[in-house]
């Protein structure tokens, strides 16, 4: 078997324009602009990176983008004063902080500033716990933009068996949140699950969010099963720097019944989902009825 391509690039693109659209109409009928603040502390080059595609992605799709830079010693008191402002500023609907930050700063407390309707990221301890008892939240945006090529690739997905790898806040608890919602019976494996290699042939559906090059291999994989590479890892071959996932593509699409490849997949994904979760942010700040389809 050779797995179908689940084209994540094709995806966003879709759903940006969805996004592009709508944010049109709510220009044209009501006068209101969605607007992005991105908050990036210090010089961390691949935050940089990521900071400056999320900013063309805003533009590109009509909305205002607020980029904080700020300097990488910034004391905590003088970070969480910008949340602050952010927070009452009417123009701004999301915003996100660009993690990791500097290690004299607390994470979970500058997390936890951000007014948690606007919290676009669905990190702030509110969210997580709405999330978690099936009420509307923010979603983040990696999960959520697995779920949604999923939801494409299988339109129902009750009753699948999802492995999730990986139980990290960010990634791999939310997915399988999200995977139980939908009514998947969920398992969630991590460094100290034994025998993992049966655990995730168990699966139909195999969400890996790792953080190791290719570690997922073929037989790890059901055949006819649907695998979702969130893992972006950058490795020397042939010497090249190369970008990887977590999964070993060759290996596993021989296998696999659809299958996203890296780069190319989960990662146009999700920064389209900061979009649509800006657009939402929106939407419900403003007291409009949000779109379904580009939420959870
Ligand atoms: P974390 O490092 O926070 O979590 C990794 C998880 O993998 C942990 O739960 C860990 O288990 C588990 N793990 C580590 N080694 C093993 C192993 N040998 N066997 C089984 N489980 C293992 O990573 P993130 O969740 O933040 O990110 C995961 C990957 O996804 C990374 O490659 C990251 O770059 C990528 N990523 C991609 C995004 C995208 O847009 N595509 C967005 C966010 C992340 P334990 O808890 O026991 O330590």
């Amino acid at each position: 078997m050779t797995a179908k391509v689940i084209d994540g690039k094709a995806f966003a693109a879709g759903v940006r324009a969805q996004v592009a659209e709508h944010v049109m109409r709510l220009k044209v009928e009501h006068g209101i602009t969605p607007g992005l603040a991105v908050v990036l502390v210090g010089q961390d080059p691949a935050s940089k990176v990521y900071v400056k595609n999320k900013h063309a992605s805003t533009i590109e799709v009509g909305m205002a983008s607020f980029e904080h830079r700020l300097d990488a010693d910034i004391s905590q008191t003088n970070l969480l004063a910008v949340i602050d402002r952010l927070n009452a500023d009417p123009a701004v609907h999301g915003i996100l902080v660009q993690l990791p930050l500097p290690k004299h700063l607390d994470s979970n407390l500058v997390i936890n500033r951000v007014d948690p309707a606007k919290d676009v990221d669905g990190f702030h301890i509110s969210n997580v716990g709405l999330l978690g008892t099936g009420q509307k939240s923010m979603v983040p945006c990696t999960p959520l933009g697995c779920l949604m090529m999923l939801r494409d690739h299988y339109g129902s997905l009750a009753g699948l068996n999802a492995v999730v790898v990986g139980r990290s806040n960010i990634v791999g608890k939310p997915m399988a949140q999200l995977l139980l919602r939908d009514s998947c019976t969920v398992t969630i494996a991590h460094s100290r699950t034994k025998d993992l290699a049966a655990v995730c042939r168990g699966a139909d559906i195999l969400v890996a969010a790792v953080g190791r090059p290719e570690m997922i291999t073929g037989d790890y994989v059901k055949s006819g099963s649907t695998v979702i590479d969130v893992g972006i890892n950058r490795i020397e071959r042939d010497g090249k720097v190369k970008l990887v996932g977590d999964v070993e593509y060759a290996t596993v699409a021989a296998v696999a019944g659809a299958i996203t490849p890296v780069p190319g997949g989960v990662g146009p994904m999700t920064v389209a989902c900061l979009l649509a979760n800006t657009l939402t942010a929106c939407y419900r700040l403003n007291g409009l009825v949000e779109l379904k389809g580009l939420t959870a």
